[in-house]
């Protein structure tokens, strides 16, 4: 039985994740939640599954909620979070925090030495260059959930032999303006962006996959996940969401991981940790499988710079890369302003700032503040 620490248990990955647990309780103990929102949803789950730690972040002010009546005990502050996470019961934490947020639940993890399934992309983003080497340093196995890296994690050789690569490539649905040139998106409502074809996610991460920011991501992701240079990164657009990312080795063979768009095939493959879990899935009809591919559109280019910079010179253009995107994303659901001003944003903000090298995680919130105030200011100067 392994110990399971869910943080971001009330969200989308939440739920998926929470499937997959009680679709094999026989192997899994929901030891921990962690959450920020969503007070009906948290109730649920700590009927069902009786978790014995509960984390609730400061944020969740609603004490007149019926909640904090039945669970007067749980945790809300950062230290106690560290304790529950550090505690030698616990097997696995899922990082599934939305956002910045979840770097500290991201850290603790590592820090601890403990298994960490990775949902929580923006945490390698913004402080790849503290957690991959303390990673190593502390022995603590990053699994990734982010449906493209696992894929990955899936097609590469056991022995990871990274100089038998030629290419990695990340496939990208497009989402929901895929058919739209940069000229067609003013204008484009909130509403419309939350429509993602393949794919239900929370919603920051919708905005992101409407914009291609969250391709951006995904590209510092892999680079940082597997070690791989941007150079050998490629992003290709395939609309059905069937080959969740691929890799070509030097002898010319391509290996796919393919399944129909449902999280809980990641999340099932991360829990597993090598032994192939059952769970309900939809079979892919191959009979009826249509699969097209097409180049990323050319006018999208300039974020993919950025990404690829940030791969390429790392230090703390992550941590601003990452912070003036979610500041941006902000501004664009409080209808601020307008879905093509969120590349303004972020490419001012980036261009901002110098390079600096990064060597403490405490660097790494002083850039993300910096970071937020001067993208606050490039909003207020749209205006
Ligand atoms: P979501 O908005 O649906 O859920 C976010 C969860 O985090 C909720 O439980 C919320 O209460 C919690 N939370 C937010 N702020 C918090 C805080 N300060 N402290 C504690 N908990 C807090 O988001 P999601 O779509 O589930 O995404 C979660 C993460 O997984 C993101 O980093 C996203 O990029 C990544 N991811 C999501 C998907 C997907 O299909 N949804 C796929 C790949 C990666
Ligand atoms: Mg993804």
């Amino acid at each position: 039985m392994k110990n399971i620490v869910l943080l971001g248990a009330t969200g989308s990955i939440g739920k998926s994740c929470l499937s997959v647990i009680r679709q094999n309780k026989e192997h899994f103990h929901l030891f921990g939640i962690g959450f920020g929102s969503n007070l009906d949803k948290a109730q649920e789950i700590v009927q069902e599954f009786n978790p014995d730690h509960i984390f609730v972040a400061q944020s969740q002010s609603d004490k007149s909620h019926s909640f904090w009546k039945t669970h007067s005990n749980t945790l809300s502050n950062e230290d106690e979070l560290q304790g529950l996470i550090q505690d030698p019961k616990v097997d696995i934490v899922i990082s599934a925090i939305s956002g910045f947020a979840g770097l500290k639940a991201s850290y603790f993890a590592i820090e601890a030495g403990k298994t960490i399934l990775l949902a929580n992309k923006e945490s390698i983003v913004a402080a790849g260059d503290i957690l991959m080497p303390l990673a190593d340093t502390k022995d603590s196995e990053i699994i990734p959930v982010d449906s493209e890296h696992n894929a990955l994690y899936q097609c590469l050789p056991r022995e990871r032999n990274l100089n038998e690569i030629s290419k990695i490539l990340i496939t990208a649905s497009g989402g929901p303006f895929r058919e739209k040139s940069l000229i067609d998106l003013k204008g484009v409502s909130l509403e419309d962006a939350l429509k993602h074809p393949t794919w239900s996610m929370g919603a920051k991460i919708t905005i992101d996959s409407a914009t291609l920011v969250n391709k951006c991501l995904e590209l510092i992701e892999a680079h940082y996940l597997f070690n791989i240079p941007e150079s050998q990164i490629e992003i290709i657009v395939h609309p059905q969401s069937i080959i969740h990312s691929m890799i070509t080795f030097i002898d010319g063979s391509t290996i796919a991981q393919m399944s129909n768009p449902s999280m809980e095939v990641p999340i099932s493959n991360a829990l597993g940790m090598g032994t192939r879990l059952p769970i309900n899935f939809q079979q892919i009809d191959f009979s009826k499988l249509n699969l097209s591919f097409q180049p990323v559109a050319n006018d999208r280019e300039i974020i993919f710079d950025m990404a690829r910079e940030v791969c390429n010179r790392k230090g703390n253009l992550g941590v601003i890369f990452n912070a003036s995107n979610e500041i941006a994303v902000d501004a664009f659901i409080n209808k601020n302003i307008d879905f093509i001003d969120i590349y303004k944003v972020i490419q001012r903000t980036f261009d901002y700032f110098s390079c600096s090298k990064v060597s403490t995680i405490d660097e790494i919130f002083e850039y993300d503040k910096e970071a937020r105030i001067q993208a606050e200011k490039v909003i207020k100067s749209l205006h």
